[in-house]
């Protein structure tokens, strides 16, 4: 019956074959937490902390960032919270942070590079996530968006480690990181495939420009090449590799990013349930053929197509 099916306990992610995935929910604040529960979150792959500063003419204190981080982690007690340190720039602009005069804004000081201009406002939000790490029980992980190679990859993870905090990781968006692989996973505690940024980027198709939307699939065998990379990188490091972009929240191309590697998966609540039914449809060893079938086709229709037939 369909209350029978409402209250039938909510199972973790997994392939046929029994292998976990965790799906873990995106949120924004913690207005999002009970939601992402409700949908059988195993935990929050993405916590984008731009609310807290989009629209305030300076940084919110330690004390009010500590409150907020609090918030969500508590929904999650016992469950994996990555938290993702403020990404000012290019499509989120900061008046106190970014120039508004850059050209090429998507190409600019953004994410990690302005954090790191300002240093201050990046010590600030991470004393407040080990402040609100130490207050809960939830598993935090911490990562930066936009590092570009192993050197950025080290000053952040050293930069978190300093402030206390266990899990420090690097978003993967911009090309370079996936070329890098290897060297990243090496020093990173975990990468997170970002691959609305990763898309664009490899793509060079401006996420926002309707006019290029059809380079702007993350379907791309490109784009699928560099996951590839990632996810490969990750197994031969022992670091978890995730992806906490839209292409996520789609149930085919989930299937292919765990055949390439991905070994959790993030997306919006509302997705969850039907890449959790989908991902039960196919064993590792089937993930991988569709990956490989992506991998091979020549533009981005093709590989959707080539997975589907
Ligand atoms: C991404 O780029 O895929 C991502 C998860 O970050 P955002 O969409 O916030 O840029
Ligand atoms: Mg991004």
């Amino acid at each position: 019956s369909r209350l029978a099916a409402a209250s039938a306990p909510i199972t973790d992610g997994a392939l046929a074959d029994g292998t976990k995935v965790p799906l873990l929910a995106n949120v924004g604040s913690g207005k999002d937490a009970p939601g992402a529960v409700e949908a059988g979150a195993e935990g929050v792959g993405l916590f984008r902390t731009e609310f807290l500063f989009l629209g305030a003419s300076a940084a919110p204190s330690v004390e009010e960032q500590t409150a907020a981080y609090t918030e969500v982690l508590r929904a999650f007690p016992g469950k994996k919270v990555v938290v993702r340190v403020l990404d000012a720039g290019a499509d989120k602009p900061l008046s106190f942070l970014n120039d508004a005069h850059e050209e090429n804004p998507a190409l600019g000081l953004r994410g990690i590079r302005a954090l790191r201009a300002s240093e201050q406002i990046l010590r600030d939000q991470l004393t407040a996530l080990a402040n609100a790490q130490a207050a809960t029980e939830a598993e935090l992980h911490v990562m930066a968006p936009m590092i570009a190679d192993r050197e950025e990859t080290e000053y952040f993870v050293a930069l978190g480690k300093e402030l206390g905090l266990a899990s420090v990781g690097a978003m993967a968006e911009v090309p370079s990181i996936a070329v890098l692989a290897d060297q990243v996973t090496e020093v990173a505690d975990f990468v997170s495939i970002g691959t609305n940024d990763l898309t664009q980027y490899t793509m060079a198709a401006d996420r926002q420009l309707g006019s290029v939307a059809a380079l702007q699939d993350p379907w791309h065998p490109a784009v699928l090449r560099l996951v590839k990379m990632l996810g490969d990188a990750g197994a031969a490091a022992g670091k978890p590799v995730g992806v906490c972009g839209e292409a996520a929240a789609d149930p085919a191309l989930a299937v292919v990013l765990v055949g390439l590697g991905a070994t959790s998966l993030s997306m919006s609540a509302s997705a969850i349930a039907e890449v959790r039914a989908e991902l039960l449809t196919v064993t590792l060893e089937q993930a991988k053929e569709r990956a490989a079938r992506a991998l091979a086709a020549s533009s981005a229709a093709q590989a959707r197509q080539a997975v589907s037939s």
